[in-house]
């Protein structure tokens, strides 16, 4: 009998913590498992054409001139060596971040003489700002001459980074995004190392960095991308999955090809973060058909293949917008109400309300204070909410079909049912 009751306690218990257990384990979030087709998405990246590419491509290599602190002037460098030039040309991208309206600062730091700076701007997130993802890339260039068109490597990358801060700025993302662009990155990755070292200081919950450098050149018919994660830090690998799988569901023309592969990693920008237990890769041209004007004062856009960058830019910021969780963008609302006990009536202060949207990418949370209330903001939409508490423990309510309104509050309370009460009646069984 003691046997039976002692199983039925087990049963009982562990119930108890699948119930409770089911709703922790969805939260936080981690990478999505899958990429599903989003339109809102392709409509992004609709928005990636060759001439805007070619158009900024042309400000960023020298091509033509372009406004900086309000006078007219001809990027022809962005070597860190050129002070006058890579202060010109870090100072163009914070005033195109800038224009898009995001928070924009520059990250300064030293490298023994010398005193440089990157360039973040940066889109809180309005689920959970302290979860991270980066779009990075490095604006410095090579060679140290006064003629560094830079525009595989990397005026491609940067290009990217900032057209994906313009098509991102109004959009709602349910996590917080970076777009980084690194000085200092051919003299030993000197930007990304500091910036890394920083946002390690501050304990930064960095999920992600999507590292971009030469992303253009290609010049056979095969239009394959390289993809490089870690070993050693195993999330990576899940970034080029993901990275992969969005150029197959938006039918993108490029063929990704992936590697874990530590030598090529330590070649920039997204090693300092690897270094530091960040997920981070590196996604490149084809290492086979690789631009022969590396380096050189004939890296220029004429030789690159614009279709090839275009989707490959597309790529970029269709990933960055799945790990960064977008809304639908139709407004928001609450949902609001008390968390009671089912027998004796009293408020659950601490109990909890949370729901998944749309499809377990993301979790809202709310604890409920001062009795037993909770206030969920959430996109307008319908939801599945469940209300728990586990001190002591209740079994989870769930409720279905929650509908949330543009700017209004919907009423929806919880009563939680002792899981203790759901025990006695097996202790009986046990007795019979
Ligand atoms: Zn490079």
């Amino acid at each position: 009998m003691l046997r039976v009751a002692l199983a039925m306690l087990f049963a009982g218990l562990a119930l108890a913590v699948f119930w409770i257990g089911s709703a922790v384990a969805r939260a936080p979030a981690g990478l999505p498992e899958t990429v599903a087709y989003n339109p809102l998405v392709a409509g992004i990246i609709a928005q990636v054409t060759t001439p805007t590419l070619a158009y900024e491509m042309e400000g960023l290599t020298g091509e033509r001139p372009v406004t900086v602190a309000g006078i007219s002037y001809t990027i022809a460098t962005r070597n860190s060596y050129r002070a006058q030039a890579i202060s010109m040309s870090t100072r163009y991208a914070y005033e195109q971040l800038a224009a898009t309206g995001l928070s924009v600062t520059y990250h300064n730091y030293t490298w023994g003489s010398y005193n440089w700076r990157n360039v973040v701007a940066e889109k809180p997130g309005l689920a959970d700002p302290g979860e991270i993802y980066l779009i990075t890339a490095h604006i410095d260039d090579m060679p140290n001459s006064s003629d560094a068109p830079g525009a595989d490597d990397n005026a491609s990358g940067s290009v990217a980074v900032m057209l994906a801060a313009r098509l991102l700025a109004d959009r709602p993302l349910a996590y917080t995004v970076r777009f980084v662009l690194f000085t200092g990155e051919e003299q030993g990755l000197r930007g990304s190392a500091a910036y890394a070292a920083d946002c390690a200081a501050r304990g930064e919950d960095i999920r992600g960095v999507i590292n971009l450098d030469m992303v253009a050149y290609n010049s056979d018919a095969l239009p394959i991308i390289d993809l490089y994660a870690s070993s050693s830090v195993p999330a990576s690998i899940e970034l080029t999955r993901i990275f992969s799988d969005v150029v197959g569901v938006y039918g993108l023309d490029l063929i990704p090809e992936r590697f874990v592969d530590e030598s090529v990693l330590q070649y920039s920008d997204q090693w300092s973060f690897l270094t530091r237990g960040y997920p981070a890769f590196m996604a490149i041209e084809d290492d086979d058909d690789f631009t022969p004007y590396y380096h050189t004062s004939q890296d220029a856009l004429a030789t690159l293949d614009l279709d090839y960058y275009a989707d490959f830019t597309r790529a970029a910021i269709a990933t960055l917008v799945h790990l960064g969780g977008l809304f639908p963008g139709v407004g928001w609302g609450q949902v609001s109400g008390t968390v009671t006990d089912l027998e004796a009536g009293r408020p659950l202060p601490g109990a909890t309300v949370s729901t998944f949207w749309p499809a377990d990418c993301y979790t809202f949370t709310a604890t409920a204070g001062a009795g037993g209330v909770y206030t969920l903001s959430l996109p307008v939409g319908v939801y599945t909410l469940t209300g728990w508490a586990n001190s002591p423990p209740y079994y989870s309510t769930v409720i279905t079909g929650v509908s949330v309104f543009n700017d209004a509050v919907t009423v929806q309370s919880f009563t939680l049912a002792p899981w203790l009460r759901q025990y006695f009646p097996l202790v009986a069984y046990g007795d019979n």
